[in-house]
């Protein structure tokens, strides 16, 4: 791109002007490109990095896909949920896929989550806050290198193609275009719609869909909706009305991976840098090492951040994390999400709770029960037990309650459709059953059934 038109338009978002040296001289003062200095697993093997900086320079005067006021909301909201009085749902794909990037795809998972929520809020009487994995979870950090055909294994559509060939797999950085692109039609799709009718409570029987209201989670789920109609019904009687009863706010959140293109997506305002990629940004399992590039770079944007803790985890590690993350002690900036294992989460979970608590640090303690949990079936799937997801999150709570902490929230992988990936539930789906709908991209999904049933679950628990 021809420079001085990407100097003209370079916003920065600097107050009273676009000054691009200015908003480079603030960029450096908050170290927002020291990561490029520090160790980096799981770099795209991108062939030609010239090609990635001219993709970065597009992205660093595109209008980013959220606003930072909405980032601040959400770290306002998160912050409520670390002082016990609300509950964090986050929930979507492991991998969106740019085919997948439909409004009825959108909006299935949508409901899914929203009727999670209802499920949640209703049952527990706890403001429930909503995160989808969506608009902009496009990577995908990986075990291997290659894959099982010996290929380079996929990393994601923002990095590569699922297609099974030499040429889909070879890393292309205008994927990154791309993947802005989808994220922000997905974006101001999900604002359209939850601002709008399909949100209103009053709708709350329509996000029931029909192949689940047949099932005993869509019954109960029925009965709910009853019973919030009755509710809706004696508010509106009695002359009580409120926005919130008819919109929906989803924060979107992806993990930080190809940090080119957060980075290239990161505004600085005043002396604080948003990273408006998303709302919630969080850094994987594989790459949380302290001294890292991943790492680096969440410590220095002002958003609402998570890291992803697996088995290995020591409690000084969790302590020095918090420490390096959050050094301000904000409540609501950190977001520790263990996802260990049901087999391991009540040994393993204690011991870093009781040393983040006893140091004092605020954090958003988060469940994942998915990638802990992952095994492959007899015929070859890579999927999760339904009865092990719930063990761990009933783990969680256990671990949670008998510390006094609070067990503040949950992240899946779901999606609105009727899949098999997942085993068990009430469909009782076993491993013949999960070549019938086996569509993920990366890791199995709960379906639509399988989500709902885990929400009463939850519900039951946060009640006790
Ligand atoms: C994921 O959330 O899809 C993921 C890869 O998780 P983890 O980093 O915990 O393995
Ligand atoms: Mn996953």
């Amino acid at each position: 791109m021809n420079q001085e038109w990407h100097q003209l338009r370079n916003p920065g978002l600097i107050p009273g002007g676009h000054d691009p040296a200015a908003a480079q001289q603030r960029a450096e003062q908050l170290g927002l490109d020291r990561w490029r200095e520090f160790p980096r697993d799981q770099m795209p093997p991108w062939p030609d990095y010239s090609e990635v900086e001219q993709v970065c320079e597009v992205l660093d005067t595109v209008p980013p896909i959220v606003a930072p006021y909405e980032v601040d909301a959400l770290r306002s909201q998160l912050a409520e949920v670390c002082a016990g009085r609300a509950f964090l749902l986050q929930g979507g794909d492991c991998a969106e896929t740019f085919a997948d990037n439909t409004e009825s795809h959108l909006v299935a998972n949508a409901r899914t989550l929203l009727q999670m929520a209802v499920v949640l809020t209703y049952g527990a009487s706890m403001p429930v806050v909503k995160v989808g994995r969506v608009a902009g979870q496009y990577t995908k950090p990986r075990s291997a290198d290659v894959d099982a055909l010996g290929l380079p294994v996929y990393r994601g559509d923002m990095i590569n193609s699922l297609e099974a060939t030499p040429e889909a797999r070879v890393a292309d950085p205008q994927r990154m275009i791309r993947a802005y692109a989808n994220a922000a039609a997905a974006m101001n799709m999900l604002r359209a719609y939850l601002s709008g009718g399909i949100a209103d409570l009053r709708a709350v029987h329509e996000w029931n869909r029909n192949f689940v209201r047949q099932s005993p989670a869509g019954e109960r789920y029925e009965a709910i909706g009853r019973e919030i109609d009755r509710a809706l019904a004696f508010m509106s009687a009695c002359g009580v009305d409120d926005d919130a009863l008819h919109s929906v706010t989803v924060y979107a959140s992806h993990e930080a991976l190809a940090l080119e293109y957060d980075r290239a997506l990161t505004r600085v305002s005043d002396d604080r840098a948003y990273g408006l990629s998303g709302h919630f940004l969080w850094v994987g399992e594989r790459t949380r090492r302290l001294d890292g590039a991943h790492i680096d770079y969440i410590s220095r944007i002002d958003n609402p951040i998570g890291v992803k803790l697996g088995a290995t985890t020591s409690p000084d590690w969790a302590l020095e994390a918090c420490e390096k993350l959050n050094p301000d002690n904000i409540p609501g900036r950190l977001t520790l999400i263990t996802r260990l294992g049901n087999q391991r989460i009540r040994d393993a979970l204690p011991p870093i709770v009781e040393k983040v608590h006893a140091a004092g640090r605020e954090v958003v303690w988060q469940c994942d029960p998915m990638h802990g949990n992952t095994h492959e079936s007899s015929n070859g799937y890579k999927t999760r037990h339904f009865d092990r997801v719930v063990d761990e999150v009933l783990g969680f709570f256990e671990v949670h309650r008998a510390i006094g902490t609070h067990p503040g929230g949950i992240h899946i992988e779901l999606t609105g459709e009727d899949v098999t990936e997942c085993l068990g539930g009430a469909q009782a789906l076993e491993d013949e059953h999960l070549s019938q709908r086996y569509e993920t991209a990366c890791d199995p999904r709960l379906n639509t059934q399988q989500s709902l049933e885990l929400a009463f679950l939850v519900a039951e628990m946060l009640r006790h």
